[in-house]
C-alpha cells in the first residue's frame, strides 16, 4: 500500500533558497577551501547581527559548540551538569565526555521545556550534598524557547551558569512582544545566559549540511573557545600548545551555504508556523488529537509540528499512525526519547519524569519541511484522520 508515484515526504529536509550556490561559488573562486576564511568570518558576523548575540564562533556541529561551551565554563570530573531530559543526546553527551555527572530535569507541561520549579529542587538537592553543579542546560524544544527568565532567577542564588541549547530554535524569540523591534529577543540572546549553542545540521531550520555556532555576550569565553576549536594553537610561527584543544572549525565552503540560508530564515520561520497552522486546522478538531502548546513568553519557530495522540479517544496511537504514514512513503518520528530513559544514562538522577515520559509515549513529529505546500499537509492529515477512523471502526 505504498504510494510509488509519490516522492518521499521527509520529516525536515534541507531547503535551499538559491542564494547559497553563488556564495559557495565565491568561496571556490577565492580558493578558501579551508576551515577558516572570509565566508566563516561573514557568517559569524551575520549570525551575530541576526541574533543580537555579540560574539559568535562557527564550528563543525551543535554538539561541538556545546562541548566548547562546557569546557570553557570549567566543567570537569566530579561536577554535576543539570539538563532537560526531553532533548537530543547532543545536549548532554559533551558534559559526560568532560567527566561530569549528568542529572536530568523533567518538562513543564505548559511549554515541554525544563521545569523551573523542579530545577530549583535539583539545585537544592545537590547543594545539600555539597556537590558543585557546573552548568544548567535547558533545551529550546522543537524551536520553543525555554523560560530563560525564570530559569536564570532559579540559578542566580547558586551562581550556576546557564547554557541554552538553541540547536532547534534559530528564528524563535523570547520575551514581551515576540517580534523584532519590540522587547523580545532572539533565542539564546537573553541577558544572563552564559552561552548559547545552535545547530546547522541538515534537518534544522537553517542548515550548512552540518555545522554549529557558539554564541555568547562573554568575549573572553568565545575567544577561548575559538582557540580550543583550532587545536589550542598558541600565537607563534611554529605549532605551540599549552593546553589541549579540538579540531572543531566550520568549513569555509559550508559557511557559504549558511550565509545564503540566513537571508531566508524569517521566511522559513513564517512557513513553519503556517504548516503548523494547517495541521491544527485540519486535525485539531478530531477527538484525541492535541498539539504542542505555544508559551505566552515567546514566538516558537515551529521547527517540527508535534502532535499528541490519546489512543483511547482517537482510536490509533502514535506508532500506528507512524506506520500508516510510512506505508505512504511519509516520514514521521517519535519525540526525543527522554535522557533518563536512555541505557547510556541508566542510574542517573532524575527530578520528576512523568511529563517527559507521557509526551514521549503520546507524541509524534510530523513532516514540517518548508518546501511543503498545503496539499502535502492535507495528504498527511488525511492519512492520519483515516487511520483513526479505521482503528475505531475495527475497535
Ligand atoms: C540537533 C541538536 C543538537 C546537536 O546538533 P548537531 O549539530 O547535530 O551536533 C543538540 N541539541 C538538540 C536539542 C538538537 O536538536
Amino acid at each position: 500500500m505504498t504510494d510509488p508515484g509519490q516522492p518521499r515526504l521527509f520529516l525536515s529536509p534541507p531547503h535551499m533558497g538559491g542564494g547559497e550556490r553563488a556564495r559557495v561559488a565565491a568561496a571556490f573562486a577565492s580558493n578558501y577551501i579551508a576551515p577558516l576564511g572570509p565566508q566563516v568570518d561573514a557568517f559569524e558576523a551575520d549570525f551575530s547581527g541576526y541574533t543580537g548575540i555579540p560574539h559568535c564562533l562557527a564550528v563543525s556541529s551543535g554538539t561541538a559548540a556545546m562541548h566548547l561551551a562546557l569546557r570553557c565554563l570549567g566543567v570537569k570530573p566530579g561536577d554535576v551538569v543539570l539538563a532537560a531530559s526531553l532533548t537530543f543526546i547532543g545536549s548532554v553527551g559533551p558534559a559526560a565526555q568532560l567527566g561530569a555527572e549528568p542529572a536530568f530535569v523533567d518538562s513543564d507541561p505548559a511549554t515541554w521545556n525544563m521545569d523551573p520549579d523542579l530545577l530549583a529542587r535539583a539545585l537544592d538537592h545537590f547543594a545539600a550534598q555539597g556537590r558543585r553543579v557546573a552548568a544548567v542546560i535547558p533545551t529550546d524544544l522543537y524551536g520553543q524557547c525555554a523560560d530563560y527568565a525564570r530559569l536564570l532567577e532559579v540559578c542566580a542564588p547558586f551562581a550556576v551558569p546557564v547554557v541554552a541549547d538553541c540547536a532547534e530554535s534559530v528564528g524563535a524569540r523570547f520575551g514581551e512582544g515576540h517580534g523584532a523591534g519590540d522587547g523580545s529577543r532572539h533565542a539564546g540572546a537573553w541577558p544572563g545566559l552564559a552561552a548559547s549553542i545552535f545547530s546547522f545540521n541538515g534537518n534544522k531550520i537553517l542548515t550548512t549540511s552540518g555545522g554549529g555556532m557558539l554564541a555568547s555576550a562573554d568575549a573572553g569565553l568565545v575567544a577561548h573557545a575559538r582557540k580550543l576549536s583550532q587545536q589550542a594553537r598558541e600565537p607563534a610561527a611554529h605549532y605551540e600548545h599549552a593546553e589541549l584543544g579540538y579540531n572543531y572549525r566550520l568549513s569555509n565552503i559550508l559557511a557559504a551555504i549558511g550565509l545564503g540560508q540566513l537571508e531566508l530564515v524569517e521566511a522559513r520561520v513564517a512557513k513553519r508556523r503556517r504548516i503548523f497552522g494547517w495541521y491544527r486546522e485540519l486535525l485539531g478538531g478530531l477527538p484525541g488529537i492535541a498539539f504542542m502548546p505555544e508559551a505566552a513568553t515567546g514566538r516558537a519557530n515551529r521547527w517540527l509540528t508535534v502532535m499528541l495522540l490519546d489512543e483511547d479517544e482517537f482510536g490509533a496511537g502514535p506508532e500506528a499512525v507512524r506506520l500508516a504514514l510510512e506505508a505512504h512513503n511519509i516520514e514521521s518520528r517519535p519525540l526525543w526519547k527522554p535522557m533518563h530513559l536512555q541505557p547510556v544514562f541508566a542510574g542517573r538522577r532524575m527530578f520528576g519524569g512523568a511529563v517527559a515520559e507521557g509526551l514521549f509515549r503520546r507524541g509524534l513529529c510530523l513532516p514540517s519541511g518548508t518546501a511543503m505546500e498545503r496539499a502535502d499537509v492535507e495528504r498527511v492529515a488525511g492519512i492520519i484522520a483515516e487511520t483513526g477512523r479505521r482503528a475505531k471502526a475495527q475497535g
